[in-house]
């Protein structure tokens, strides 16, 4: 694995200002090998694992390669995706920056066939585009590649996967004989070997073995996962570890869709990236996510690919990757810059043994993991909630309350008592009723496996017909009595004993209702998307003016009060409990 200083690899100063401007020490492995290759005209087959640096591999001798003199285009990269032509671009427009007379445009689908066309005609030696898009301009005319010199083919395997095979050939078959050809690619599939044959002439094969130097520093985890607990899985790991900034990725668009809203349910900054969004709108995406603006983004890894994000402090493959380069493409985003990053893989059922033959395949090195318990998520909440009353304390900005704790020690109270007190009310509990905010008598969450989720989920979102709601809008004159009780005196019709009148439901208590304008469908949704349960196990909803009673089924009412304390409804923070029994109505 030989890595040279650049100015060994017979490059012209320009290039070496280039490169030291932006920070190269020294070459690559995939850089010292190519690129002297390369500059001699001969073509080079590379292959080497992500983030080894091939673009400059490649950009460089073809910047070399290119006369200034001529304002016709001499090199041309083909590239799968728009975000990777135009990263490509960029690398290529700084490692380019101080060749004069040298200039290049990024060409690709999406952007206005207009402005690609000004720039055609001015003159570029350098084309940088997707083979779609590519052509296009050739059959239109615009594109012309008669003086071309140098074809280049970034992630060959993944152009083919993505069917871009024919426009590739056409590509290769109308471009002058004589030209070079620089060919890169991860893997080595039937089909590449087939395009290396027929359109190579007597390359060089450089491979680069990917070992852990070479690899980005990153410590893999998988767990083994019940299909239906991964949602609950993911949100325990990111809760224990206080993850701020990472991808999820997914295996389908539809998953991409569900767990991004599943999160944001929860209360979790995330957005997303899929095929089936518009290009402005994954622009806008993606720069909000390099700006950090949201913490996760839930994505396919088509949609992910070129996303140059580095400092992620994690990479959750929600779903398994189909192999192993995807795997690799997918945790090189994180732990880049020299920085330690983590990779969570998830595998249900025979997934286990797919893993295990990507282990040996790629020789990966990932260990076996364990989700975080219940118990060690609340430790975790309460680490951080204890850091913040110990941050308070040391302030010293908050307003005495003397008189109240006079008061409570005067009554025999004791000052631990009184604390644990309040604590337990913000953390979400309700006076008398220790379950809410007691994790020990919550149902383990892990046995408790939610049911198959989607149809619920759309019942839930479109206002259910089955949800008897008894609420009575009420006049606005109750508005006036700002005093009200929370819980009763409110001597509604509504109220009705209801204890007892069901067995197998229990009643939640919710602080929130009318004077929110919470509906029954909003409590509904909110239940079954953040239970993922079947939205069937609610059933009567009671709305009052400031609180909501609702029946739950009641060996799942543990696992839902767990699940709704602390969620967002109505910009109301969900302190949900048992209505006790008996409780006047
Ligand atoms: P690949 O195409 O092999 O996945 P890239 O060409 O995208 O890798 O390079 C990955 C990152 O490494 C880029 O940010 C690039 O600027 C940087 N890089 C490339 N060559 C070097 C080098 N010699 N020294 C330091 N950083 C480099
Ligand atoms: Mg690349």
């Amino acid at each position: 694995m030989e890595k040279k200083p650049f100015d060994q690899l017979g490059l012209s100063p320009d290039i070496l200002k280039a490169v030291e401007k932006m920070g190269f020490e020294e070459a690559s492995p995939i850089q010292t090998a190519v690129i002297p290759v390369a500059l001699t005209g001969k073509d080079v087959i590379g292959m080497s694992s992500t983030g080894s640096g091939k673009t400059a591999a490649f950009a460089i001798p073809a910047i070399e390669r290119a006369d200034p003199k001529t304002r016709a285009v001499q090199v041309l990269i083909l590239c799968p995706t728009r975000e990777l032509a135009v990263q490509v671009a960029e690398e290529t427009g700084k490692l380019a920056s101080f060749k004069r007379g040298i200039a290049g445009v990024p060409i690709y689908g999406g952007q206005s066939y207009e402005r690609q066309f000004r720039a055609l005609h001015q003159g570029v030696q350098i084309v940088i585009g997707t083979p779609g898009r590519v052509m296009d301009h050739m059959e239109r005319g615009t594109l012309k590649l008669d003086a071309l010199k140098i074809v280049i083919l970034d992630e060959a395997d993944r152009m083919l996967d993505m069917g871009f095979r024919e426009d590739i050939e056409k590509i290769l078959t109308s471009v002058p004989e004589t030209r070079q050809m620089l060919f890169f690619s991860a893997t080595m599939p039937r089909a590449i070997q087939d395009l290396i044959g027929r359109y190579a002439k007597d390359p060089a094969w450089i491979k680069i073995e990917s070992v852990a130097q070479n690899r980005p520093q990153v410590e893999q985890t998988y767990f083994e996962v019940d299909r239906r607990s991964k949602i609950e899985a993911l949100t325990r790991l990111i809760d224990v570890n206080d993850f701020r900034y990472g991808i999820i990725f997914c295996s389908t668009k539809i998953m991409v869709d569900e767990l991004d809203e599943h999160l944001h349910a929860r209360g979790y900054a995330t957005d997303r990236l899929h095929g089936d969004i518009s290009q402005s709108q994954r622009d806008r995406v993606m720069a909000k996510f390099r700006e950090r603006k949201f913490e996760f983004l839930v994505a396919t890894d088509v949609a992910a690919r070129g996303l140059d994000v580095d400092d992620l402090e994690v990479v959750f493959n929600f779903d398994l990757p189909n192999d192993a380069e995807d795997y690799t493409h997918r945790i090189g985003r994180t732990g880049r810059a020299g920085r330690k990053g983590l990779a969570f893989t998830f595998v249900s059922g025979q997934e286990i043994y797919k893993l295990q033959s990507m282990v040996r395949w790629a020789r990966l090195d990932i260990r076996r993991g364990r989700i975080p318990s219940l118990d060690e998520v609340e430790e975790a909440r309460t680490s951080v909630f204890f850091d913040k009353i110990r941050a308070t304390l040391d302030d010293k900005k908050f307003k005495p309350h003397d008189r109240m704790i006079d008061r409570l020690l005067d009554q025999g109270y004791v000052s631990t008592d009184i604390c644990s007190a309040l604590i337990h009310l913000l953390q979400g509990g309700a006076p008398g009723n220790p379950t809410a905010a007691t994790p020990a008598a919550a149902a383990p969450v892990t046995d408790a496996a939610p049911a198959p989720a989607s149809p619920a989920r759309a019942e839930a979102k479109s206002a259910p017909a089955w949800v008897k709601s008894r609420a009575v809008p009420k006049p606005a004159a109750d508005d006036a009595s700002p005093s009200a009780e929370p819980v009763d005196g409110e001597g509604e019709p509504e109220v009705r004993p209801r204890t007892g009148r069901d067995p197998g439901k229990a009643t939640l208590f919710f602080n929130v209702g009318r004077k929110e304008l919470v509906t029954p469908a909003d409590l509904v949704g909110k239940i079954a998307g953040v239970t993922r349960l079947p939205a069937g196990v609610v059933g009567a909803i009671d709305i009052h003016q400031r609180h909501s009673l609702v029946d739950v089924d009641a060996h799942e009412a543990d696992f839902i009060l767990k699940k709704i304390a602390g969620i967002r409804i109505k910009g109301v923070t969900i302190a949900p409990a048992r209505a006790t029994d008996g409780a006047p109505r």
